[in-house]
């Protein structure tokens, strides 16, 4: 009887399983003809008339789940808010995502138009196009789909609408008031955005935030990422003669600024990416709990090594989510003279480092650049 019973649970529960596994990929084959829809409409960032028609599509598709929608005017383009509330006393949420896209250069896409999602397998290193019909049949995971802002960051907007279907359709009561924010401007750094926080603290005001953005985990878990680093930024020149001089008359004589700046960089870090000018990383201690909760994440390093195609990786932290952990030290830019084709023999006159800081909660963004440019000044610079 005992045996029974519990073969009679295991089949209920995979069939309880089987079916949401089913009403799942129903409502992915919607959700995928809802995005093909929305990326369909050009969604760049410096064209205000793309915006507005997103901005429409948007108010449609949010009504119709319940919402209540608003504009919110800036000094660039509207931000698009919507709130979906039907008990005040709960706690509430804000999403924010975005759907502008950086500017498209068609001839550097695999596909004629890039806002005609395309629907594709993979085949050996790259990928096939598959036809649409087939989407009609079972839904195989590892398809992918093509087009600007498929995933960043249109996707998860038409993932989470179809969410609020599922819920809905699973009679399944939302606990909490949801606000969303959705930014115009994202992939031209959301400029307009911090003045608009301020002047609508009250409609944004939540005990959560969630950003829906940012890459999926290898392992293709779904994934929540509690906070993220924030960032500070720093640029270099040095100077060498006063105009670029020909190699061959100043070579030897003229300090040359290219290896001026790589001396001075390189006092920067160990051989190992570590930072080494003194106080760098003060008041960072991470705790035998917190240890714990970071190597719970299951980061293959096989994988991830293969996927950036790197051999050895810096050793800031000793593991990958431990080196998050601490506030980063990087050359986002170089450049002096002219190199490839244009090449020429010159001592140039400058050379230029762009530099980014990823901040933690630890660390205070001016006190780390006062120590890169203290240490600048130790190195014998002056600094204008
Ligand atoms: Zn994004």
């Amino acid at each position: 009887m005992k045996k029974y019973f519990t073969l009679f649970f295991i089949l209920s529960l995979s069939l309880g399983f089987a079916q949401k596994r089913a009403q799942i990929d129903d409502q992915i084959k919607i959700g995928i003809e809802e995005l093909r829809e929305f990326v369909l409409i050009p969604n760049d960032a410096l064209i205000l008339d793309n915006i507005d028609k997103n901005i429409e599509w948007l108010s449609e598709n949010f009504k119709n789940r319940g919402f209540q929608t608003k504009i919110i005017k800036t000094e660039g383009a509207p931000l698009f808010f919507a709130e979906l509330s039907k008990n005040k006393s709960a706690p509430s949420l804000l999403f924010y995502m975005h759907f502008d896209g950086q500017s498209v250069d068609p001839s550097k896409w695999n596909q004629k138009n890039p806002y005609i999602i395309e629907l594709k397998e993979k085949s050996g290193l790259g990928w096939k196009k598959i036809e649409w019909s087939q989407l009609k049949e079972e839904v195989d995971h590892e398809w992918r789909l093509f087009g600007r802002s498929t995933s960043d960051d249109k996707g998860p907007i038409v993932m989470f609408l179809n969410a609020i279907n599922l819920l809905n359709k699973n009679n399944k009561e939302i606990q909490f008031n949801i606000k969303v924010i959705l930014d115009s401007e994202e992939e031209k750094s959301s400029k307009p955005l911090p003045k608009a926080v301020e002047e609508n603290r009250e409609l944004l005001m939540a005990d959560f935030l969630i950003i829906n953005d940012g890459p999926v985990h290898h392992s293709n878990k779904p994934t929540l990422v509690f906070g993220c680093r924030g960032i500070t930024t720093l640029s270099i020149t040095t100077f060498g003669p006063i105009k670029p001089q020909h190699s061959g008359h100043y070579g030897n004589y003229a300090p040359n600024p290219g290896f001026r700046l790589a001396h001075l960089l390189s006092s920067m870090k160990d051989e190992n990416g570590k930072v080494i000018i003194e106080g760098y990383y003060n008041g960072i201690d991470i705790d035998e709990a917190t240890n714990k909760i970071l190597r719970s994440v299951p980061d293959d390093i096989t994988t991830i090594h293969n996927n950036l195609a790197i051999k050895n990786p810096e050793l800031v932290g000793n593991y990958y989510q431990e080196a998050l952990q601490y506030p980063s030290l990087n050359i986002r830019g170089l450049s002096s003279g002219w190199t490839g084709e244009k090449a020429r023999t010159i001592v140039p006159d400058r050379a230029v480092a762009e530099i980014d800081i990823r901040l933690v909660m630890e660390s205070d963004g001016n006190r780390l650049k006062k120590l890169v440019k203290d240490h600048i000044a130790k190195q014998g610079y002056f600094i204008t």
